[in-house]
């Protein structure tokens, strides 16, 4: 197996803002595994909150090549190994099992949906976000991203009521709210209270992570459903969220890939919980793999792709708002070293 992997830099049209801060850069990695003439491609999209960065997962990626198997099926093999030679950086794993999912799915001549048993018309519409700014510009992003049929509104500022007014002065489509921990239990209940007649499918991560009574109680006093984000990363995290929370939000980059991703939603699934799945910002690579999984998920929030300046990457494609899964083999994705 050959192993090798380069820096990849993604800048956003616009500046992406959320409760705890705000950028246009976001530095990540490509990693490509050759075996037998297939090549199949990864990436990591790392985030501060979790504690990676580019630099760290750049020289976490070169201790991890040496954990590659030489035969790509040995998926199972392959997580025990770079769980024991590091623990956490998810997104850097998540690089890598991205990569031996398309190299296998190259190899057996299947889309990465099919090697998963779903069909692509089960596909799910993503939502669109809305990150946080001026009011006005808010309700113009919104306006703009009419193709839509969802839209995500990052809230956790003291104009939120304003805010989502004013988004439903020029809309009815189907609004989710995330709050990215910017609230208190109490004040959760409060601000939900106030948000709630704008008509919310549910909202996100209300609390800081760390707090399993506080969601409990958010839950338990709020009239819309409570998705869990930064609570949980893997499957480890969501038993101790059994009551807590409607559903959960699963990211390859928090989760370490979509192996465990499948794990996730079985999870969930046995616990009764309602399965999302996210994303961070990322190219075309990352996103054509979260999307693959969508037809097992009960909603999409992967519009990572669709914030960028410019995408190296093309594979999933969307057409208001529904994921049009690629039919090639593999992750069906083309771009900049990505044929086999
Ligand atoms: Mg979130």
């Amino acid at each position: 197996m050959r192993f090798s992997c380069e820096p990849l830099t993604l800048r956003t049209r616009h500046v992406f803002a959320i409760s705890r801060g705000a950028s246009d850069t976001f530095g990540g990695a490509i990693v490509h595994l050759e075996h037998d003439g297939i090549t199949g491609i990864g990436e990591a999209a790392p985030s501060p909150f979790y504690g990676e960065n580019q630099s760290t997962v750049l020289a976490v990626l070169g201790v991890l090549k040496q954990d590659v198997p030489d035969d790509p099926f040995l998926m199972d093999e392959a997580h025990d190994r770079l769980e024991k030679r590091i623990r956490g950086n998810p997104a850097a794993k998540a690089a890598i099992d991205i990569a031996l999912h398309d190299l296998v799915c190259k190899r057996l001549g299947l889309p990465l949906y099919r090697f998963f048993g779903l069909s692509p018309e089960r596909a799910l519409t993503t939502s669109f976000t809305i990150g946080i700014d001026e009011i006005d510009v808010m309700k113009q992003n919104a306006v703009e991203a009419s193709e839509f049929p969802i839209l995500k509104i990052k809230v956790g500022t003291d104009r939120d009521e304003f805010v989502l007014d004013a988004i439903r002065s020029v809309t009815n489509r189907t609004l989710r709210v995330d709050a990215n921990c910017a609230w208190t239990a109490r004040e959760a209940v409060q601000k939900i209270a106030r948000l709630e007649k704008f008509g919310i499918e549910f909202v996100e991560q209300p609390i800081a992570p760390g707090d399993p009574d506080g969601l409990r109680f958010v839950r338990e006093n709020a009239s819309v459903p409570i998705i869990a984000d930064e609570s949980v990363k893997t499957s480890i995290d969501i038993e101790r969220l059994i009551g807590a929370v409607d559903g959960i939000n699963i990211k390859l980059m928090k989760c370490g890939g979509l192996y465990e991703a499948v794990k996730m939603i079985h999870t969930a699934r046995a616990l009764g919980m309602k399965v999302m799945l996210g994303c961070m910002v990322e190219s075309s690579v990352g996103i054509t793999a979260a999307a693959h999984l969508s037809p097992a998920a009960d909603y999409a929030d992967l519009d990572g792709n669709l914030l960028l300046a410019e995408d190296p990457f093309s594979g999933v494609k969307v057409k208001q708002g529904k994921l049009l899964l690629p039919s090639e083999p593999g992750l069906g994705v083309k771009g900049p070293g990505s044929q086999r």
